[in-house]
């Protein structure tokens, strides 16, 4: 009863290998128990039958770079959302997420263990979470909500229960503040390494925390077990400190210089490039009350992003996608696999990295990320075939039956 045979659809199994016809994934409750051939599975008459109707068939998809609790919105209509109201909010996000293709997520700021465990007891529907509970930021660095008319209005709020402020100078009040973060359930630590395009008082290429700081954060995270550090890094400086302090991923990564490439291929470093980003702040920047120093900021580095990405593609880096979705409208996140397409990568190399290699970067790859036997059946099967139209995966109508851990959570075949 609760096995599915899903049929009649191109493989792509997330390896990069060529794409299968006639191959079959069957699932029990949870797991995947069989790829292959058709022919060389016996079914027991108790499977219940996906017809895929000539579409393809994909891992489910992971955005190692989202911010589930927030939507970018006026600051009017912030300052006149009732705290509770933005629980229900992200219920919203994270299952248009989930519904998008996304199965697994990494929440870089803002999402506290209550919704995690609220998805994982099926209270609400979403994707997988890794969790990093809160960033770390200097005074008058990125996280930091301060204006200069002394008002401070944080993007999100902090110090609630499960939701700690990140704010913190000095190797000691760093480790402190990694260490909450880690009670507080961090999976993976967040750390801003440099200014960005949204915060008002700073510039993405402006270095933020020193490296004996960075290197404190990636010390406290390292002595549990898997947990790793991403930081959001824009700045040539800052990304270069933070590779060298030991973090697992730069987030952005705008302005790269040949040797921060060279630096993060001899440490493995991850690039999670949201080239979505600035692309959708400048598109909906009116109608979401987007700053005018952000949009300027914006336009300022789009196209160093775009030849930065390109340029570590080339040259070998890892690279697992991430959008930053929250900044932007949520369920949009496959748009991101375009661009990456755009700035030079294969349509499969775009799927590989939004499947293995950002399990991989979520160091998730014995789980999730493929379709392989014993792997979570997160699975997801799209109309037509992406490889021949990459962009058709930006449309969510594309997306067409969505299945994590083993159950069904969009189907618009049936
Ligand atoms: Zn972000």
């Amino acid at each position: 009863m609760t096995k599915k045979i899903i049929k009649n659809g191109l493989l792509i199994d997330g390896n990069g290998g060529e794409a299968q016809k006639n191959a079959i994934v069957v699932t029990d409750e949870t797991r995947i128990i069989y790829v292959g051939p058709e022919a060389n599975y016996t079914a027991t008459g108790e499977e219940t039958v996906v017809d895929a109707q000539g579409g393809t068939i994909l891992p489910g998809m992971i955005d190692t770079h989202v911010h589930m609790m927030m939507e970018f919105s006026p600051i009017a209509q912030r300052l006149e959302t009732p705290f509770s109201y933005k629980f229900y909010q992200a219920a919203k996000y994270l299952e248009t997420t989930l519904h998008a293709g996304v199965t697994s997520v990494r929440d870089a700021l803002g999402t506290d263990l209550g919704v995690k465990k609220a998805i994982e007891e099926g209270l609400i529907a979403g994707p997988r979470l890794q969790l990093s509970i809160n960033a770390l930021t200097i005074t008058g660095g990125h996280g930091d909500g301060y204006t200069v008319s002394g008002n401070v209005v944080d993007l999100l709020q902090s110090d609630y229960p499960g939701m700690p402020n990140g704010k913190c100078d000095g190797v000691e009040e760093v480790r402190k503040r990694t260490r909450e973060m880690l009670r507080a359930g961090a999976e993976v630590i967040k750390v801003h390494a440099t200014g960005g395009v949204l915060s008002a008082t700073d510039h993405p290429e402006f270095t933020q925390f020193s490296l004996e700081e960075l290197k404190v954060v990636v010390e406290e995270a390292s002595f549990r077990k898997g947990v790793k550090v991403m930081a959001h890094a824009q700045g040539a400086e800052g990304i270069k400190n933070a590779v060298k302090a030991g973090v697992h991923s730069i987030e952005h990564g705008i302005f790269l210089d040949d040797e921060s490439i060279e630096l993060m291929k001899s440490n493995g470093t991850y690039l999670v490039p949201t080239l979505l980003a600035p692309v959708a702040v400048l598109e909906t920047a009116d109608e979401v009350g987007m700053p005018d120093s952000a949009v300027e900021k914006s336009k300022e580095v789009i196209e160093y992003h775009k030849a930065s990405f390109t340029k570590a593609y080339e040259s070998g880096v890892k690279i697992a996608m991430g959008t930053d979705a929250g900044v932007f409208k949520h369920g949009t996140n496959l748009r991101e696999l375009g661009l990456m397409a755009d700035g030079g990568m294969s349509p499969m190399e775009t799927i590989v990295a939004s499947t293995k290699s950002a399990a991989t970067c979520l160091g998730w790859e014995d789980k999730v990320g493929t379709i392989e036997l014993d792997k979570l059946a997160d699975i997801i099967i799209v109309k037509g075939n992406p490889l021949e139209d990459i962009y058709s995966l930006a449309d969510n109508d594309t997306v067409q039956v969505v299945i994590k851990n083993g159950k069904v959570e969009k189907n618009t075949l049936a």
